[in-house]
């Protein structure tokens, strides 16, 4: 009798460590394939970084007013596509030192890096030179005056004006609306 309980129990905790490994194996492999699944997307993209720029929005031309109106916050719509300005000392960016990358709001293309940014104290994120050659520029003949109005060359978005008179090397400072940039943080940097 007495050995019988013994066999039962030792029964019992063999059994559920049976279980309690197939349980643990299970959840290893489902961990692997997401590891893999990961693995694969980022060798296709080729590699971490390319993965984050494949978040650009490759058909951002082709799009809509109403789906703009759709997918943007209502005062992102305004600035990028009525080409609103937003109250200097009101963007989430003017004040923002942070090292990293800002990119269109609209699209997700690169289009500055907080390494050319300064503080020319007008309230609005400026900066001595775009990123790359995503941001493009046209004459905006609006509110009585001439001036460069500098859009998103990929998405069409409204970022801002450009003006001579920058205290940089460059000359220029890009006056851009915070609304029109998403900022990518970069840790590893120090500017
Ligand atoms: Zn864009």
């Amino acid at each position: 009798m007495k050995t019988r309980k013994v066999f039962s129990a030792l029964m019992l905790i063999l059994t559920c460590t049976a279980s309690f490994n197939f349980a643990a194996s299970a959840a290893l492999s489902k961990n692997e394939k997401a590891i893999a699944q990961k693995k694969e997307v980022e060798t296709k993209a080729g590699g971490a970084k390319n993965a984050i720029e494949a978040k650009v929005d490759n058909q951002a031309k082709n799009r809509s007013d109403s789906y703009w109106k759709k997918k943007l916050d209502p005062k992102v719509y305004e600035v990028t596509r009525c080409s609103a300005t937003e109250a200097p000392f009101t963007g989430k960016y003017w004040d923002n030192h942070k090292p990293g990358e800002y990119k269109c709001s609209n699209c997700g293309e690169l289009l500055f890096d907080s390494r050319d940014k300064f503080d020319s104290g007008s309230g609005w994120p400026s900066f001595s030179k775009p990123t790359g050659a995503s941001v493009d520029k046209k004459v905006d003949k609006s509110h009585g005056m001439v001036r460069d109005e500098v859009i998103c060359k990929n998405c069409g978005a409204h970022l801002g004006h450009v003006f001579n008179d920058g205290p940089t090397a460059t000359g220029m400072r890009y006056c851009i609306n915070s609304a029109s940039l998403d900022f990518d943080e970069d840790k590893s940097r120090k500017k």
